[in-house]
């Protein structure tokens, strides 16, 4: 058997930042992910400066892609916006991979099957044992799945369902693009070129709002790619996307039960406009490794609902609006 006071599970950006903090704070902690890293993780590898100020990443270290846009292209029906930003793009497999690298902390290959509760410990398929348990395994965590789901159960309506391809392109429009509200598509669309010639386009929209239009996310893809063509965006390659499903954050926030805490997606995390989950995946692996570390209660107050400000969002649209109107972009 192995014993280590905390355990993780799942190395994500959530694992792999609170095994990090931990190290840091002198916990002895090991992190168990059924996959062998680097592993592809579906994900268009969006992250805001908050993400890299959180990990304390300076940006002239990161060895790998880290694309920086200063704007986006946003486009709204059939008006296109273009709104200044600060904001990167990597690609999840290497960035979750040297995050965990980083991390320090021991990685043990292994599917984790079973949990139980013996006495101030909990016992992982009767191998691995701990005082500490963490669920960072995703929207399948078996840690939700085990303690959470009756107290922490998960809204269907918040359901969102992607399909999404990155691969090696060599793109002529180095611009970050997002369709909303396209085809109907009840949530929105992407184009983010990556720095070393790889290119992710996907969509994501929520699943109980599709049916209920009838329609579903493969309709929507082949619209989606057929636009790509269209717009000479991508031409001539044969696509072959991947899909994957998550939890836009709910009201319910029970992430702490007795020694046990849930973090990143396997509590349903990501923010209410954008469907971003690294960031809150970073933050609450922190908040709950300060947690296991001070003896204090864990709570989710300090992570971010929403990944921009409602009022700042509407502001800016306005403007550039006004903007693109003036030098006639209508
Ligand atoms: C198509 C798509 C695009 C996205 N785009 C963005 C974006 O641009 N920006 C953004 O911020 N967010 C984006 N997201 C959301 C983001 O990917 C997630 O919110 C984020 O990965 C959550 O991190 P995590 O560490 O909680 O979980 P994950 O990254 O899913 O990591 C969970 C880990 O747990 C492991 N695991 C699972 N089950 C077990 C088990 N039984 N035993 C052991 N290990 C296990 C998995 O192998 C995995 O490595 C996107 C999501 C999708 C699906």
């Amino acid at each position: 058997m192995i014993y280590s006071k905390v355990i993780i599970i799942g190395g994500g950006p959530a694992g792999s930042t609170c095994g990090w903090k931990l190290k840091q704070n002198g916990i002895e902690c090991l992190i168990l992910d059924k996959q062998e890293f680097p592993r592809t993780k579906l994900c268009a590898g969006w992250i805001t400066p908050r993400v890299i100020n959180d990990l304390k990443i300076d940006i002239n270290d990161y060895p790998f892609s880290l694309a920086e846009f200063n704007k986006f292209h946003v486009h709204i029906y059939n008006k296109e916006l273009i709104i200044k930003v600060r904001q990167y793009a990597v690609r999840r497999y290497e960035f979750d991979h040297w995050l965990l690298q980083r991390s320090g902390v021991n990685i043990y290959t292994h599917e984790v099957k079973h949990i139980k509760k013996d006495g101030d410990y909990y016992v992982i398929d009767d191998f691995y044992y701990c005082k500490y348990l963490v669920g960072a395994g995703g929207t399948f965590c078996p840690v939700y799945r085990t303690f959470f789901r009756d107290i922490h159960p998960r809204a269907k309506d918040l359901l969102v369902v992607t399909l999404e391809e990155e691969f090696p392109y060599d793109y002529f429009d180095a611009n970050c693009h997002l369709w909303f509200l396209r085809n109907k598509l009840p949530g929105y669309s992407w184009y983010v070129p990556k720095n070393n010639g790889y290119l992710n386009v996907g969509i994501g929209g929520f699943a109980e709002k599709l049916k209920a239009n009838n329609d579903n996310i493969k309709n929507q893809w082949q619209f989606f790619i057929n636009e790509l063509e269209r717009l000479s965006l991508v031409k001539n390659h044969r696509f072959n996307a991947g899909g994957y499903v998550y939890y836009i954050r709910n009201r319910v926030d029970a992430v702490q039960k007795d020694s046990i805490y849930l973090i990143g997606d396997a509590s349903g995390l990501a923010t209410r406009d954008m469907g971003e989950g690294i960031g809150p995946a970073v933050k609450s692996g922190i908040l709950a490794a300060e947690a296991i570390s001070s003896g204090k209660p864990f709570s989710l107050g300090p992570v971010r609902k929403y990944s921009f400000s409602r009022y700042r969002t509407a502001a800016k649209l306005f403007v550039a609006y006004l903007i693109n109107k003036r030098a006639g972009i209508e």
